[in-house]
């Protein structure tokens, strides 16, 4: 068991309590004054499939009547695949927000609390086999796909896979770019999938602030056709096409009614289906 001191413990703190569920932080980056990724300890009887959500956090500070301290816990998407040895993970920075105002301080060899019960509907078992699969992230809403592109399934289920990325600024592109760098590049996905497995990564980044080569937000670039242009797609169908969506509610809503359009049904773990949703945050 690890002893799982509360980030910014003052002296005042008397107990110190002890978590089954601490794991040890072993790599942090920043990647804007928004965004960090962070790699932690995997507890060794931890299962999930690529795609899935745990909840983690660190000790909240001591109640100033009886001293005692409770988790403060939120649900992350695991951006690492399942047969990575460590955790990975990629999260927002805001200022005011009860864990990552915090969370963002955190340091190799500190220890956060991690909950073993992934769950979550942006696995391939709640999809039905389909030809083309299209991953739609906005924001920290990539973690998802972030674990999903390094998957191997991915490759063996589907001819082609599209990645969309929408932010704000070029910058908080940054973290998906290199990712979809490294994958193109992984020897060992290369050598489980062959050669040509990378080909099949279509990544499609926009920015709807700052000036980049494609700008917009995709449920209007999906409206206008452009994205499909762009791509050299007809457009999508029921039968070819899969999608598994991240972002705000807002675009949630926007994009399962483009979906639908298209005849896309939304999927369940226990009711495969031709597309599924997951909310990025609350709020
Ligand atoms: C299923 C699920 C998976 C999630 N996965 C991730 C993840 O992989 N990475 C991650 O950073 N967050 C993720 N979140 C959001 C996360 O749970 C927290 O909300 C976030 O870490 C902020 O926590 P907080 O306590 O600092 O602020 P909170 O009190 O939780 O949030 C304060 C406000 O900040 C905004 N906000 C919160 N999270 C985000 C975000 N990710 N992007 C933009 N604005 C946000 C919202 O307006 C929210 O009302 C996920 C949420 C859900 C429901």
């Amino acid at each position: 068991m690890t002893e799982l001191k509360p980030v910014n413990q003052t002296s005042a703190v008397k107990a110190t309590p002890t978590l089954p569920d601490a794991q040890i932080v072993t790599d942090v980056k920043h990647w804007t004054d928004r965004l960090f990724s962070f790699r932690v300890s995997r507890p060794a009887s931890l299962r999930f499939r690529s795609g899935e959500f745990v909840m983690i956090g660190l000790m909240g500070d001591p109640d100033p009547k009886t001293g005692k301290q409770k988790p403060l816990l939120r649900a992350y998407s695991i951006a690492s695949p399942a047969w990575d040895e460590e955790l990975e993970f990629y999260s927002i920075k805001v200022q005011d927000g009860p864990l990552t105002s915090r969370l963002q301080h955190i340091k190799p060899g500190d220890q956060i609390i991690l909950r073993p019960k992934p769950v979550g509907t942006l696995v391939h078992d709640a999809l039905l086999p389909g030809k083309r699969l299209w991953f739609f992230a906005t924001g920290t809403g990539l973690a998802p796909f972030a674990s999903l592109i390094r998957e191997p399934q991915t490759y063996e289920d589907y001819d082609q896979i599209i990645l969309t990325h929408t932010c704000r600024d070029v910058a908080e592109l940054e973290y998906g770019r290199k990712l979809v760098e490294d994958v193109r590049n992984d020897a060992l996905l290369a050598e489980l999938m062959g050669e040509g497995f990378a080909d099949k990564l279509v990544y499609y980044p926009t920015t709807t602030r700052e000036q980049s080569p494609r700008m917009g937000r995709v449920t209007d670039l999906l409206k206008d056709g452009t994205l499909f242009r762009d791509l050299g797609i007809e457009g999508m169908s029921a039968k070819d096409d899969r999608a598994m969506v991240c972002g705000s509610i807002g675009l949630n809503k926007d994009l399962k009614d483009i979906l639908e359009s298209f005849g896309l049904r939304e999927g369940a773990n226990s009711d495969p289906a031709e597309y599924v949703v997951e909310k990025a945050f609350v709020g």
